[in-house]
């Protein structure tokens, strides 16, 4: 891992709402948009405090009407995380956002023609100490209104794969746009640039980075489905972020914006780039010593444990005890399961040993009882790990440690590029 490149910070939201800062020393920010529409208050609302409560940092708000720009003071009101207004081709929605009392605005400054109107919003958001997220998408580097034309010089790019122009105009647009903010001596922003392509994504932002040194705003649009969606997006995102590049993401899916959330927190914790919250689990991916039903063990505990469990606890749930051990090395509460049974260890000490069906309730009674063992000082997160001595190593490749000690295994040293 990189160290991450230095930015500048924006801050985002108000007493209300608490400020979330992005870019500098803060950490990545997770964000998500509404799938819902905005002028459906009661839905919205319920929709942006769904997504809070499985962690996002901000919520952005499509404003393609007047009623949905209406509706945002009664959002505001009912929700108590940043969010942010997507604005596109109407200036006056931005206005009427500002207005509102939003956290945030996201503009294209490519799809406002007149440059009085982009103006008049980087002007009140100055005024009101509002930032915004200066977007260049591959999909809006054209820019015509005759919209047979625009079509016809964009298949061109995406036909001949000319990715290195792709990224040129990209970046042109990106030094244009910023071109306007900066003559009017506005640096709340943050940028994005996004392509539904992953390594377009990697290369552009890797270029942008380069270039300007405000907070990186990182996203794979149209990713698609979250099967396919989460891949490119962990491609493109967890890429970027091992390499320093970064301050808040969104993960886009063509499902519930929940899942957004919850993966990209999970990037994060798995680069080390946030605090876990709750449990993070291992699981084995079964082989043909299983003997219980693994796979309907561990939705069962995933679910049941992120219900329960606030603390990040390490639980493994391993399906023998033949390499089971080694696997959950440095978990605090295991099950090793064989012959339709369950062996539960809590920081190395052997607590049950149940039959297959009892297997959720006592694992999950152990994760609560340490939680709270934890939580009352007498016990501490990955003080004492599950220690089952797994059979010796048979044959002539021996242990690692053998070799470490005989000094047949050089020291690796990380270089970071
Ligand atoms: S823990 Fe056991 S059952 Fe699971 S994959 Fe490893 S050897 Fe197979």
């Amino acid at each position: 891992m990189n160290e991450r490149r230095p930015t500048r910070q924006i801050s985002i939201g108000n007493d209300h709402t608490g400020v979330v800062r992005v870019g500098g020393d803060a950490p990545v920010a997770v964000q998500t948009m509404t799938a819902g529409y905005t002028y459906e208050i009661d839905a919205c609302v319920a929709e942006i405090n769904r997504m809070a409560e499985a962690g996002a940092d901000i919520v952005r708000v499509a404003v393609p009407q007047r009623k949905d720009t209406e509706a945002l003071k009664e959002i505001l009101d009912q929700t108590s995380v940043p969010i942010v207004a997507d604005v596109h081709f109407h200036y006056k929605r931005a206005l009427e956002a500002i207005e509102a009392g939003i956290h945030k605005i996201r503009l294209n400054p490519g799809n406002i023609s007149d440059r009085d109107q982009v103006n008049s919003v980087i002007d009140a958001c100055a005024e009101r100490g509002i930032p915004i997220r200066v977007g260049v998408n591959e999909g809006s580097i054209i820019e015509r209104k005759d919209k047979a034309l625009r079509q016809e010089e964009l298949g061109k790019f995406f036909a001949d794969r000319r990715q290195g122009h792709l990224i040129a105009l990209m970046i042109a647009k990106l030094e244009e746009y910023m071109e306007i903010f900066e003559q009017r001596n506005f640096h709340d922003v943050c940028i994005s640039a996004k392509s539904m392509d992953p390594r377009l994504v990697i290369d552009v932002y890797r270029e942008i980075s380069k270039r300007f040194d405000y907070p990186l705003h990182l996203g794979v649009t149209h990713a698609g489905p979250k099967e396919t969606g989460t891949i490119r997006s962990v491609v493109a995102l967890g890429t970027l972020l091992a390499t320093g590049i970064g301050d808040t993401i969104r993960i886009s899916y063509a499902n519930d914006p929940v899942y957004e959330v919850e993966d990209g927190l999970e990037m994060l914790y798995c680069l080390g780039l946030r605090e876990r919250r709750g449990v993070e689990l291992i699981a084995c991916p079964t082989c043909g010593r299983i003997q219980v039903d693994l796979f309907e063990l561990v939705q069962n505990v995933r679910k049941k444990l992120e219900a329960e469990i606030e603390l990040p606890i390490k639980v493994a749930v391993m399906g023998c005890i033949v390499n089971g051990p080694g696997e959950a090395e440095g978990a605090d509460v295991a099950v090793f399961a064989g012959d339709r049974r369950g062996i539960i260890y809590v920081q190395g000490e052997r607590v049950a040993n149940v039959p297959e069906e009892e297997i959720l309730d006592r694992l999950l009674e152990e994760c609560i009882n340490f939680e709270a063992r934890v939580r009352s000082g007498e016990v501490t997160l990955g003080e004492k790990s599950v220690e089952i001595k797994p059979p010796d190593p048979i044959g002539e490749l021996g242990s690692g440690i053998e070799k470490i000690e005989a000094g047949q295994v050089e020291q690796l040293t990380i270089r970071k590029s």
